[in-house]
């Protein structure tokens, strides 16, 4: 099931106003061919549909989830690690992104004119849908909603300077997530792709992630409460590059979608 977040416009039985919802129609078709149908209230309970159903490009889609906190976790693919002139480390680095870095399919990643270099990171993203506090890995997929494509992008040059990565990493608009919420999802193997105005730029694989996404869920959870909305940014492949304004970066996770962004100077 993909779970959408959406304005919609005025309908016989629901005034304009933001929802989630159900995608309806094949994966693969394209956007103008799919539904979107609301649900009742939030999607970590029973889904419940109220009848309203719209068109997908008769609404706005937003961020599918508002979390509490992104935790990010830092060079967990071997190949990244080598292009950023290291090795991987043992244990997963995580870091934070705040939560209002966070935006949705179709919105503007605004670079900062403070930054020379700004690049994308394609990114499978984990969104949690029960509270995880100390989960033990064989259990931590049971705390999963789903899961979404991501955009971990970085002020490269800022995160290099400042020997941590909250700056380069917190800008408001670097964690584009999107287009929707796939529930139904093994993460065990998908392919993750950037793409820069159609150019193939990142291309991998979630079998090469060092640390599963059942392991990073148990190691931030015996750091930190995992609360329902919360998004984990697994990692990116190689491939990272500059983006500038006027560009248009497209990160698609298999089973997913694909979540589209276009860069304009703030
Ligand atoms: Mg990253």
């Amino acid at each position: 099931m993909r779970i959408a977040r959406f304005v919609h416009p005025t309908s016989p039985t629901a005034p304009e106003g933001v929802a989630w919802g159900v995608v309806e129609g094949p994966l693969d078709a394209p956007r103008e061919e799919l539904t979107v149908a609301a649900i009742a209230g939030h999607p970590f309970e029973a889904v419940a549909r109220t009848g309203d159903r719209w068109a997908l490009p008769d609404v706005r889609l937003l961020a599918p989830i508002l979390p509490s906190k992104v935790v990010a976790i830092g060079k967990n693919y071997a190949d990244h690690a080598r292009e950023m002139g290291g090795e991987a480390p043992a244990s997963p680095v995580i870091f934070l992104k705040p939560s209002t870095s966070v935006i949705g399919d179709g919105d503007a990643i605004r670079l900062p004119a403070s930054s020379r270099r700004v690049d994308h990171e394609a990114e499978l993203a984990v969104v949690i849908g029960r509270p995880a506090k100390d989960v033990p890995a064989g259990h931590a997929l049971e705390h999963v909603l789903g899961f979404t494509a991501a955009n971990d992008v970085t002020a490269r040059d800022q995160q290099a300077a400042d020997g941590q990565w909250t700056r380069g990493k917190g800008y408001d608009s670097f964690c584009p997530l999107g287009p929707w919420i796939e529930t139904e999802l093994d993460p065990a193997d998908l392919r993750v792709t950037a793409r820069v105005n159609g150019e193939a730029r990142q291309d991998g694989r979630t079998r090469d992630l060092i640390h599963s996404v059942a392991d990073v869920i148990a190691f931030i959870s015996a750091v930190m409460t995992l609360l329902p909305g919360d998004v984990i940014l697994t990692g990116t492949p190689a491939g990272v590059g500059p983006i500038v304004a006027g560009d248009t970066v497209e990160v698609t996770v298999e089973g997913v979608g694909t979540l589209r962004n276009r860069a304009i100077n703030r």
